[in-house]
């Protein structure tokens, strides 16, 4: 027999909640997800009203949840929206998001702005495979390390002073977890998401979905109808958050809500480690911090060589751009 809503006591139960004993019809389901977003926005006062917004959009179920999330929720803040999309340069696997992409912005009507690594480095992800000197190099570190790069530039160009992730509860636990096992303390503390300004231009970076778990997020895609890239990348690496997403996965099999639970513990620790006096004062991270590098200190420096804003001499896109053209 079926179940009916725990909220609506209407319809028809899709799904239960497990670490809230819910059950919960689709329009609830849905509306719940979105409720949790907007909370989330307003908690950490992630938007306000005039923010010109973009929208980091790959095609994937988290960031074009987050657009629609966005755009449906939004009214009363009315930011204006902007997707960005980055092209990597992998055939047969980024043509398909693009197009999906490009669809569903044209439907909902936000402006898409695409750009490759090949304009902006020179290079695209197929050749950069091709020609990197050592698997050492893994593929997810370099595309991430020019990815973050990309979606910079085109924020910039767009006059944008927010930039919006699907990050999900998930990749946030997933994240401390590598921060904590690579002894990374001082970087917990960067994510804390009070909006924290950074780089020259004062972009804002935020991530809504921080408090809704990833298999919630592929549920609200399915019962929004929108549609989503389910192919795997031709170069996805076995990095450790893959194993972590495996371990808390079977975790919340046996003890639902313990992702959760997690997630307010670290957003506390993070919040400590933010306030500490070791890091009090550098409201101003650079790029470089934000990204995965082996972080020298944490003053504000330029890169040597493009002049963006590194914590280290040569910040890492210049430098996995001389790895891979040195000696081709
Ligand atoms: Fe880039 Fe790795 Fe994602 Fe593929 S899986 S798009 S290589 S970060
Ligand atoms: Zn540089």
């Amino acid at each position: 027999m079926s179940k009916r809503c725990n909220k609506c006591s209407k319809n028809d139960a899709i799904y239960l909640r497990q670490y809230s004993g819910e059950f919960l019809c689709k329009k609830c389901f849905v509306k719940s997800v979105e409720y949790k977003a907007k909370r989330t926005i307003s908690k950490f006062s992630m938007i306000k009203h005039g923010d010109r917004v973009a929208v980091a959009v790959s095609g994937g179920k988290d960031s074009l949840a987050l657009l629609n999330i966005l755009k449906n929720t939004l009214r009363g803040i009315d930011p204006e929206l902007i997707a960005i999309t980055v092209d990597e340069g992998i055939q047969g696997y980024r043509d398909e998001s693009l197009d999906i992409v490009k669809n569903f912005c044209s439907m909902i009507g936000v402006e898409n702005r695409v750009v490759s690594f090949s304009e902006l480095f020179g290079i695209s992800m197929d050749r950069a495979m091709e020609i990197r000197p050592s698997e050492k190099i893994s593929s997810c570190s370099m595309c991430g390390t020019f990815r973050r790069r990309a979606i910079d530039l085109i924020s910039e160009s767009t006059g944008a002073n927010v930039i919006a992730t699907g990050h999900n509860l998930d990749d946030y636990v997933q994240t401390f977890l590598i921060n904590l096992f690579a002894g990374d303390v001082e970087r917990i503390g960067w994510t804390y998401p009070d909006p924290v300004e950074y780089g020259t231009g004062g972009l804002k970076k935020i991530k809504p979905l921080m408090e809704i778990y990833e298999k919630e997020l592929v549920l609200y895609a399915i019962h929004t109808n929108i549609p989503f890239q389910t192919e795997e990348c031709p170069y996805k690496d076995e990095s450790i958050r893959s194993a972590f997403r495996a371990h808390l996965n079977n975790l919340e099999k046996i003890h639902p809500g313990i992702k959760y639970n997690a997630y307010n513990s670290i957003l506390k620790i993070a919040k400590r480690l933010k306030e500490s006096p070791k890091n009090t004062g550098n409201t101003t991270l650079t790029t470089t911090n934000l990204s995965s590098d082996n972080v020298i200190s944490q003053e504000h420096r330029k890169c040597e060589l493009c002049n963006r804003d590194s914590s280290n001499k040569i910040c890492s896109v210049c430098r996995t751009l001389n790895i891979l053209t040195e000696g081709n």
